[in-house]
């Protein structure tokens, strides 16, 4: 059942990190571990529950209370930087890691995981550097703000970009000086596990960072619950997002990163080589499963038909396969995810095929593998243009003019990122502005990964911003201090 990948892990996998402790989950139970470029089980990791989660906030409440808590924001900031370096020592093994335990491909992974340490590099240096404002006021006043964290931070993320998105939530967290309870999506543990490992060897106090993983229904409504949370940080679907809001019962702030259905606006003007790699890239990276996934693909009417048959010829060269084989595009993370992208699919049958594509010979027949598939001439309309798909499909819809590109792109519901291809300044400046997201590229898409780049959603994308210095103002309170002195 173990792997030779798990068996030589320098940390427990079917452990719950707790105050600097390695405990068993006190139900005793355990999940297993699936390789998806297989679909065998390869090992197992704790269950954890409520009593965990009650375990693991009590843990972040001493650890406020104790050195964590008085620790100065320098120092903090010297710790995460080491864990930075410590990743980034073990960049490859993370990488390989990850790409078992999510089926992501190894490039990718690696790429991840060298996102993860840059994300402790740049909070580790901003630690020391969030500053309050002093307040012209009344005579006889001094007025002045003290940015202070929240205290004990509750992060729920899911199983597509697992280093990614510890390093921009609990990475900011930290560096404000919250303590944090890390609820790692069940289907992708290890890296979450192993950064617990290396924050220990980097010298993070025991109890400012927990681990539990476990069940979203067990151990995630828990800490989404939890009395003792006063942030909480959640990464998923929009369906899950929602219950999490409903459950944070105390009044807390609630960060909602949420899906998307972002749209690449590609206008007759365009620099068409320049524009190509990113079109595809984006909508196939992680096999469609990343939620800035650019699945739909507006196209100028004079330049459709071009744009439609180079998008097909790249298709056509894209190959699928086991993730340590490094390919364009690796499985699925599991049997679930599979089905509801080919449930997709086949509401799709009457849209047109443009291009597939294609399944290596040696991929496993148990493995979780869908052909990226390019669909053209969709109407806006359609559902297969409307939703989330979460895998490797991309619409191709056809429009008329800059009025008609817009009103396509905004008409989702969702806005996490668009893009814009054009080579009029004019038309750049008018679509940042018009295009309801969170982000928007003018010429580019996804600008390099972005660690410091403020990054969130507007309407059924969510709410609040991670990433950059944003996200500290995000993991942190401000309390006015009004003085009067005469
Ligand atoms: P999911 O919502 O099913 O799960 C996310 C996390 O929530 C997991 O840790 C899960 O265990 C937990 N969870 C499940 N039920 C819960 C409950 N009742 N209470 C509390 N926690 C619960 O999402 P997923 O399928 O793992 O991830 C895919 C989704 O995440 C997509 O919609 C994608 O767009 C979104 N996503 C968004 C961003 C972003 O930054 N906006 C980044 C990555 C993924």
């Amino acid at each position: 059942m173990t792997n030779d990948l798990i068996r030589d892990l320098w940390f427990p996998t079917d452990r719950c990190f707790i105050a600097g402790h390695w405990v068993a989950p006190q139900g005793g139970g355990t999940l297993p571990i699936e390789d998806p470029s297989t679909g065998a089980q390869i090992g197992e990791i704790a269950r954890g529950t409520a009593a965990d989660i009650d375990a693991a906030v009590a843990a972040a409440q001493a650890a406020r209370a104790g050195r964590w808590g008085e620790m100065t924001a320098a120092e903090r900031g010297r710790i995460l930087f080491r864990l930075g370096q410590f990743v980034r020592g073990r960049v490859d093994e993370l990488a390989a890691m990850e790409a078992t335990d999510v089926g992501k491909p190894l490039a990718q992974a690696r790429a991840d995981a060298m996102a993860l340490s840059r994300y402790m590099e740049f909070y580790g240096g901003a630690a020391d550097k969030v500053m309050g404002q002093t307040i012209p006021y009344l005579p006889g006043y001094t007025v002045y703000t003290l940015r202070e964290p929240h205290g004990v931070t509750g992060h729920i993320i899911p199983w597509n970009y697992p280093m990614q998105i510890i390093g921009r939530s609990v990475g900011a967290a930290l560096a404000m000086g919250n303590a944090v309870v890390l609820k790692p999506a069940e289907e992708a543990c290890l890296t979450a596990l192993a950064f617990a490992k290396l924050a220990e060897e980097a010298g993070l106090p025991p109890g400012a960072l927990n681990v539990v993983p476990g069940l979203g229904e067990e151990a995630g409504a828990a800490l989404s619950a939890h009395a003792g949370v006063a942030h909480i940080s959640f990464t998923g679907s929009l369906a899950v997002g929602r219950l999490v809001q409903a459950a944070a019962q105390n009044v807390v702030p609630v960060t909602l990163e949420l899906g998307g259905k972002s749209p690449q606006v590609v206008f007759a003007d365009a620099d068409l080589d320049a524009a190509l790699p990113f079109l595809v890239n984006a909508g196939i990276q992680n096999a469609g499963q990343t939620c800035s996934a650019s699945s739909r693909i507006l196209v100028e009417r004079p330049i459709y038909d071009a744009v439609l048959a180079r998008m097909a010829q790249s298709y056509r060269s894209l190959k699928v396969g086991p993730a340590m084989d490094d390919l364009n595009v690796g499985p699925l993370i599991s049997a679930r995810q599979k089905q509801i992208v080919q449930g997709y699919l086949a509401q799709g049958a009457d849209l047109e095929t443009a291009a597939e594509g294609v399944l290596v010979g040696n991929a496993p027949a148990q493995g979780h593998y869908v052909c990226p598939r390019l669909l053209a001439n969709v109407p806006p309309a359609h559902k297969l243009a409307r939703e989330e798909i979460f895998g490797p499909v991309q619409v191709i819809i056809p429009f008329e003019d800059e009025a008609e590109a817009v009103e396509i792109a905004n008409g989702t519901g969702y806005g996490l990122v668009a893009s814009v291809w054009s080579r009029d300044g004019g038309r750049q400046m008018r679509l940042a502005r018009s295009l309801r997201a969170g982000q928007v590229f003018i010429n580019n898409y996804g600008a390099g990964g972005g660690v410091e780049l403020p990054f969130g959603g507007v309407g059924l994308s969510g709410h609040g911003r991670e990433k950059g210095f944003e996200a500290l103002y995000g993991f942190s309170t401000v309390k006015t201090v009004a003085a009067r002195h005469g």
